[in-house]
């Protein structure tokens, strides 16, 4: 016999495990969330540094302590949580019906909804095309946390490549490991993460350098130094045992993709409505699957509003039907929620991201006419928020952009 549910939650991260725990709150029924990895957590969970959890539990935990508390959370309510499970695939004709993978073999799952809560992953070195030797020694976060978890240094002395929060969640690891980073390097003009975040590689006396990129990596078996193409054009080699590469992160949505599900181009994550549908009102999509990438905090809290609708839509009241689609215009990367539907609340804003560092007027172009908001500053890996606009005169397609 198939087993059913209510409500199946895919990733049990900082948002899969805040709707878990939202939904059993709501009385949403049988609500299992299914987590590849052998513990609960998400990314935090491989994070060894704080701070987590001040917006969740009003105290600062470390990533394991704050992902053992959601998980805890989530089962206390009520949520039955499986590790070591992985949902393989997803049909959509007729019912609702999952494939899962676990070391019991592969079984089928029928819920009512599905909640796509993935999250998101660093694009590797070959992704980003950087060329020179193969030794060992070159990690993403993501890598390095692992290696950090389980008590592992890989090197003593990286270079770390990025400048936003991630990279700076790099740069603590390395510490927590007793590394000392040569240097921060970032591609673009400026750093990434806000100026009040980046006092921190300045207090642990690492240098931070932008307009820098990597022209060479040096070393057979480990690495063994880089040559650094800086700002003015002119080279320098450095000296370091590592790269510890962040950023240029994408939704882990190959399981949307694979089910058909429209996705946008702008985030690389499944289009959504304000109330977290996507193009299947059955599956619903939360977290950094939607917006890479965002903090632990900011998708905790916006998975606890999407479950809030996803409980709505399992007695059929969300309303329905399309009546806006949201588009990024110049300097815009990506406006999520893509498509708007008249009636009832959802999210209240629209969260934007820009292409490049720039300080312009924002523009919103909809059925021909344009409104032109304040002039802003905007930067690729800061989340800029505006109020949904007003339906009752909106229409077809609205467009964001820049303008000078
Ligand atoms: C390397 C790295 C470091 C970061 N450091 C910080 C930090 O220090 N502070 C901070 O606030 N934010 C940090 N972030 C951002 C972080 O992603 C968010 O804080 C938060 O983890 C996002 O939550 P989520 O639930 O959307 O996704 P995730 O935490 O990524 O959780 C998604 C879960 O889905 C599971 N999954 C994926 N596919 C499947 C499948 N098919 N079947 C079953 N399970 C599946 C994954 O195993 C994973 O556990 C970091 C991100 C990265 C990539």
């Amino acid at each position: 016999m198939i087993e059913v549910c209510d409500v199946l939650i895919i990733g049990a991260g900082p948002a899969g495990l805040a709707a878990a725990a939202r939904l059993k709150q709501l009385g949403a029924g049988r609500v299992i969330v299914v987590e590849r990895e052998t513990a609960a957590g998400g990314v935090p969970r491989h994070c060894r540094h704080s701070p987590f959890g001040m917006r969740e539990f009003r105290r600062v935990l470390g990533g394991p302590a704050y992902a053992r508390a959601l998980a805890e959370r989530a089962t206390n309510m009520g949520a039955e949580i499986r590790l070591g499970t992985t949902v393989v695939g997803i049909e959509r004709n007729g019912d609702l019906a999952v494939a899962l993978t676990s070391d019991t073999g592969v079984r089928r799952l029928k819920p009512k909804r599905i909640l796509l809560a993935t999250g998101t992953r660093e694009k590797t070195r070959a992704a980003r095309f950087l060329t020179g030797d193969r030794p060992l020694g070159i990690l993403n976060t993501g890598a390095l946390q692992s290696y950090a978890e389980k008590g592992l240094a890989p090197f003593r002395r990286p270079l770390i490549l990025g400048s936003e929060l991630v990279a700076l969640s790099s740069l603590l690891t390395c510490r927590g490991l007793g590394a000392r980073p040569v240097m921060m390097i970032e591609e673009r003009p400026a750093p990434l993460a806000r100026a009040s975040f980046m006092f921190l590689p300045r207090l642990l006396g690492v240098p931070v350098r932008c307009g820098v990129r990597i022209a060479d990596i040096h070393g057979q078996k480990r690495v063994e130094g880089v040559r650094l193409v800086l700002a003015d054009g002119s080279e320098m080699d450095l000296a370091c045992d590592g790269i510890a590469i962040s950023g240029h992160f994408t939704p882990e949505a190959s399981l949307a993709r694979a089910a058909g599900l429209e996705i946008d181009p702008g985030t690389g994550g499944p289009v959504i409505d304000q109330f977290g549908r996507t193009s299947d009102a059955r599956i619903f999509a939360a977290g950094n699957l939607l917006h890479p990438v965002e903090t632990a905090g900011w998708c905790w809290a916006e998975a606890r509003r999407l479950a809030g609708f996803l409980a709505i839509s399992l007695s059929d009241q969300l309303p329905e039907g399309t009546v806006a689609s949201v588009h990024p215009g110049p300097g815009i990367a990506y406006v999520v929620p893509q498509r708007l539907v008249r009636g009832g609340t959802g999210l209240k804003q629209l969260q934007l991201r820009a292409t490049e560092p720039v300080r312009g007027r924002l523009a919103t172009e909809d059925k021909g006419k344009r409104t032109l908001s304040r002039r802003r500053a905007l930067f690729p890996e800061r989340r800029l928020l505006l109020p949904v606009p007003d339906l009752t005169q909106a229409g077809g397609n609205i467009v964001i952009g820049i303008e000078d």
